[in-house]
């Protein structure tokens, strides 16, 4: 199969003298303005099996316009196929949620267990009550204050939406995101889309378009590359079908945030340690291991002179070459100068969770690619995204956690 590929640089943006994303936000008419994309009218250059479609709108503006562009790939999604594109949180891989064909397609393309529900993406409230059989008061509450944005509520599903969405479950999990691309494709395929995050099932969730491509290119139609997303981890989900709010999912959007709107938030109690056969997670995804790199991750916790230490003792352990390329270290600007050996990626700097959040995935990949065996990363708990990161980091290393 060829996957085509759609283009949107903030470049582009500029060129038709749009400020930034924001903007075409604000102005609700995204496709119009966005910079286009050319298709048959444009450049196509087919690598393996992308076809890239070359934006000419620098060159008098032959092509695709924007419009025609996400009018296309909504097309695509309403008939059944499969659209990869870019939230404010990762990478989703879309797909008509209404259509059970088009889940089972999602879950083979990401080889993704067909017991671990997928989330529909809507664009406007209106939309809710078709799908979901119930709005609790908080819901309103939490759209209010966070919809379009990176969380998730789960509701009791209507009819409307099959099982093969929901995983067998009578709860469908729901969210409007805001980047401006997920928006005017899910108003363009005129269906609620359901879009896991698009890699293969396992992998580190993908935060730009070439990780997409690496996952998941020749088993889709297409990719919109909209650059690297904002936040970079996954969506919070909160379950608003029992007593009381339960987050199954940390996120962005934290329990304090939440509990601000809504009074008493609970959380699942599956999130405070590894899998435990009497604890089940309430969203069966966060069963699996997940957002792992090939190599063994541990987490190293501690002062980050105790820190560089450690890690510094287990090179010492190697031989040069090996502990050369066979060991990858994920650090930040603080303590990054202090390992002259091994693979070094940064993540940013300890005083800034946002730059971490948004660069962790991305590393984990790039740990793939150095191909090490072993790796060790930082701990993050500080911050108002550390328990997020916290989540993703304690699956990818299996819990394996080394305090010093
Ligand atoms: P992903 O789309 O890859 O970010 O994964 C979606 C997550 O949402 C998984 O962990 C699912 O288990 C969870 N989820 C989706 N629908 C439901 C639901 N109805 N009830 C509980 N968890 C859900
Ligand atoms: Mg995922």
């Amino acid at each position: 199969m060829i996957t085509k590929l759609y283009k949107i640089t903030d470049e582009l943006c500029e060129e038709s003298n749009l400020a930034g994303k924001e903007k075409l936000e604000a102005d609700n008419q995204p496709s119009k303005e966005l910079a286009a994309i050319g298709s048959s009218a444009g450049k196509e250059k087919l690598v393996g099996n992308i076809l890239r479609c070359e934006t000419t709108l620098q060159n008098g503006g032959a092509g695709l316009s924007c419009d025609d562009m996400l009018a296309e790939a909504g097309r695509i999604i309403r008939d059944g196929g499969l659209v990869a594109f870019p939230t404010e949180t990762v990478y989703g891989l879309g797909g008509n949620a209404l259509d059970e064909t088009a889940a089972a397609r999602i879950y083979a393309a990401k080889g993704r267990p067909s017991d671990n529900p997928l989330i529909a993406h809507i664009a406007s409230m209106e939309e809710l009550p078709r799908i979901v059989k119930y709005i609790p008061e908080s819901a309103y509450k939490i759209a209010e204050k966070y919809w379009p944005g990176p969380i998730t509520m789960i509701f009791e599903k209507s009819d409307i939406v099959p099982y093969g969405t929901t995983g067998g479950l009578d709860t469908v999990a729901v969210r409007m995101p805001s980047h401006p691309i997920a928006k005017a494709l899910i108003k363009a395929a005129g269906v609620p889309v359901a879009a896991p995050s698009a890699n293969v099932s396992g992998r580190p969730s993908p935060t730009k378009a070439a990780h997409v491509i690496e996952d998941l290119s020749g088993k889709i139609d297409a990719i919109i590359d909209g650059g690297q997303v904002d936040i970079g981890l996954e969506s919070t989900i909160i379950d608003l079908t029992g007593e009381y709010p339960t987050i199954l999912r940390p996120g962005y959007v934290s329990r304090e945030m939440l509990e601000e709107l809504v009074g008493r938030v609970d959380m699942d109690p599956a999130l405070d340690g590894p899998p435990d056969n009497n604890i089940r997670p309430k969203a069966p995804g966060m069963m699996y291991r997940h957002y792992a790199p090939k190599g063994e991750l541990t987490i190293v916790e501690g002062s980050n002179d105790n820190v560089v230490a450690y890690i510094n003792g287990r090179l010492e352990l190697l031989e040069d070459n090996e502990a050369e390329t066979k060991v990858g270290i994920i650090t930040t600007i603080e303590n990054a100068p202090y390992f002259s050996k091994g693979k070094v990626v940064c993540v940013g700097t300890r005083e800034d969770d946002d730059t971490v959040a948004r660069q962790i995935y991305g590393a984990l990949r790039q740990m793939d690619e150095y191909n090490v065996e072993v790796i060790y990363v930082e701990s993050f708990r500080e911050g108002p995204l550390g328990e997020a990161i916290m989540n993703r980091l304690n699956k990818a290393a299996g819990y394996r956690v080394v305090r010093v």
